[in-house]
This record gives C-alpha cells, structure tokens and sequence, in this order.
C-alpha cells in the first residue's frame, strides 16, 4: 500500500489508496490477466490453501487487481472491507446468499431497481425468504414492517427513478434497535456524495456499472462492510458462490474511482441546471430532483449529501404516448437503461427498467406512464437543454 490511507481526505484515497507496486515500479496498476497463481513448493500451497499464509490462490477469489480495487472502494466508504462481484446484481444475491437462510425476513424499501424486487420476490422465496415492501420514507411502515425473523432492511436513497430521499441515521437506529442490518444500495450517490456507513448502515451495496466505471464499459458491482461479515461471511459466500469480478474489470472500476469525485460534481452540476430548466419547462407538470426547494426532502438531502446527483425525473402531462415522443426526439441523450455514464441517457421506466413490475407495483411506487428519467451526463448542459427543448416543443 503506497502511504497511510487513514489520514486521506476522499479524493486523494480515491486515487491513492490500494495501490500496491510490482517489481516493474509502474504508474499505473497493472492487469492481472491470470486465472491462478503459481506456489514455490508444495508446503506454501498448502500453507495458502488451508489460509494459514495469505496470498493469491485463484482469481474467483483472490486477485491483484480486483484487490486494489476492492481496497480503494473500502477506503472511500470508510470500511473495513470491500468485495468485488461480477455485477451489482451479484453483489446483492452474495449478500443475501450469506447472511439469509430459510425463514428469514427482509424489509425493503419499495422503491428500487426493478431486477432488485424480481431478486427478492422471484428468487430469494424460492428458498424460503421472503420480503415485506413499505414506503421508503415512512419510517413507522419500517417499524411495524419488522418481524422477529427480520435479518435486513434494504434501501436506495435517493431511489430510483422518482428521486425519494430516506433519513439514513433514522433507519439505522430502528434497524439496530431490533437486531437487523441496515444494507443501502449507494449507487446513485456514490461515497463521492453521501456516505452511507457513518450515517449508521451496515453494508453497502454498489452496482459498479454505473457512476464508479462512469464511462458505461463494463458491468460489476461491490459490497462493503466489516471484516466479519463483508470479508468472512460474504466472501466466502462469493468464493463458493463464483459471481466473482474480472481483474479486467475491476482495473477499468479503479481507473474510474481516480476521476469520481470530478466526475460527481459535474454531474451534480449539470443535472441542477437541467432540473431548474425542466421545472420552468410549460410542457413538464412536474420535476423530481432533491436538489430543487420544491422537492420534499430537500432539507434532508442537504444534510446526507454532498451534492443531489445526476438523476432527475420529470412527468410530461400527456402520458405514455408524449412520454415516447419526447424519448423518440432527443438527439443527445441516448435511448438506454443504463445511468451513470459521460453519455446523457434517458428511458421510459414504466416500460424498461420497470416494466416487469406488476400494474399495482408500480402504482405503489408512483411510476406512471408520464415518467421520463434522465441520467444527466458530462455533455454542455445548455446542450442538453436545447436538445429537451426541442423534444418537448415538437412531441
Ligand atoms: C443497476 C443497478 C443495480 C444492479 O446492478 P447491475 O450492475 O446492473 O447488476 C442495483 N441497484 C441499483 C440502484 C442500480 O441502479
């Protein structure tokens, strides 16, 4: 490890910390292509293999560079541990995978991402775990949603697409007062804006797909948390369970981590500028962006973050099909689900990311038909404000 990365402030950790030279003395850390790692004899197999020696053994669960990645996250989110998985989807079945068993109970906040809600209600009952919905924000809902077999309240804050803001200190005294974790998915934010672990939460969740890579190349995701459960439990859950992340991978995520903080606060920046546009917009009835005053969780977000993100939401009073208009006629942002990415992106959630929602679902969580989210990238924004201008004037 090059320095002491405890008394680094984030930026410099997210370009410093983790790294760990080669003999080649290079700059820039390198790609361990290799799927196993070669032993002087047989006694240090052995010695590696039984864990009485650390050291690299075989990539699914021990490489160079998915380290440095793993070790830079953990010191931006100031946790112990961080692992690696092969997408943000990985990295919260591992989770569950290794703290869950049959009979256990998850309270979760109803609004997040679409595959996460198929994960839990599709997948994790199969093997006997169920899960209880309530409103992100309503924290007597979390309260009274909470069983004695309760092990996990899960979140996003702010969620995703209408930008709700839940109070993570809050949470996390009604997780601990009744003997559960408090795991946030800190996608959208990033440790760049808003720091999960110190409000109080347990572990953190990333889909490293979005604002970490920033550039919309690869698909991986991480966990973080103490090294009891993020580097026992959950990696050897990830070490039996193979969603492992590929060093190719994980250098590209590291590489992003360097430019995260500059990124995030230009994309803070931009979605601002975008927001306010939109709100004065005629042909927009409503705006969802917590960096607005008319946003109700304003105050809150002030407070938990340190900037609003990139998101921003707005409803177009013609329903699905100005919704479609509006998406069919902007020639800067690109029609996908992805977010997070240099490239402005927009998408119809109703229909994509989650249309696998049932009517009622989707209802409950306010995503209408007349729903457009943005994600607001590193273009001019007075670029993407012409370009939203037009789509909305014609459509
Ligand atoms: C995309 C996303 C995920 C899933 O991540 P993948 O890398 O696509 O598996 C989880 N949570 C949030 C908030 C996301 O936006």
């Amino acid at each position: 490890m090059v320095g002491n990365g405890d008394e680094w402030r984030l930026d410099t950790r997210a370009v410093r910390a983790g790294q760990v030279r080669s003999s080649e003395m290079e700059q820039s850390e390198p790609i361990f292509a290799t799927s196993s790692f070669v032993f002087a004899n047989a006694a240090q197999a052995a010695a590696r293999f039984s864990g009485q020696e650390p050291g690299n053994i075989y990539s699914r669960f021990t490489n160079p560079t998915v380290r440095v990645f793993e070790e830079r996250l953990a010191a931006m989110e100031g946790g112990e541990r961080c692992v690696g998985t092969a997408s943000g989807m990985g990295a919260i079945l591992s989770t569950c995978l290794a703290l869950l068993k049959h009979g256990d109970h998850i309270v979760s906040s109803r609004a997040i991402f679409g595959t996460t809600v198929g994960l839990f209600n599709n997948l994790l009952s199969k093997f006997g775990v169920l899960t209880s919905f309530v409103p992100l924000a309503d924290y007597a809902a979390w309260e009274a949603a909470i069983r004695p077999e309760t092990r996990i309240l899960f979140l996003e804050t702010p969620s995703n697409p209408l930008t709700d803001i839940a109070d993570i200190e809050r949470l996390a005294g009604i997780a601990h007062r009744h003997g559960t974790l408090l795991v946030v998915d800190n996608c959208f934010c990033t440790p760049a804006l808003q720091l999960p672990l110190s409000l109080g939460a347990d572990l953190i969740i990333h889909s490293g797909t979005k604002y970490l890579d920033g550039q919309g190349r690869c698909v991986g995701g991480a966990i973080i948390g103490t090294k009891a459960v993020v580097g026992e439990a959950v990696f050897n859950c990830l070490r039996s369970g193979g969603a492992s992340m590929s060093p190719f991978n994980a250098w590209v995520f590291l590489k992003g981590l360097e430019t995260l903080g500059l990124r995030m606060r230009a994309h803070c920046e931009h979605a601002m500028k975008v927001a306010a546009h939109l709100e004065r917009h005629p042909r927009v009835s409503r705006v969802y962006y917590a960096g607005l005053s008319s946003h109700p969780q304003h105050a809150l977000a002030r407070r938990q973050q340190r900037g609003f993100g990139g998101i921003v939401s707005f409803d177009v009073p013609g329903g699905r099909e100005e919704a479609w208009r509006v998406i069919d006629r902007v020639r800067i942002f690109s029609i996908t689900a992805n977010l997070g990415d240099a490239k402005s992106t927009i998408t119809h959630p109703a229909t994509t990311t989650h249309g696998r929602l049932s009517v009622e679902e989707r209802a409950e969580a306010g995503i209408g038909e007349s729903l457009i989210r943005l994600s607001v990238g590193l273009e001019d924004p007075d670029d993407l404000c012409r370009d939203l201008d037009r789509a909305l004037d014609a459509a």
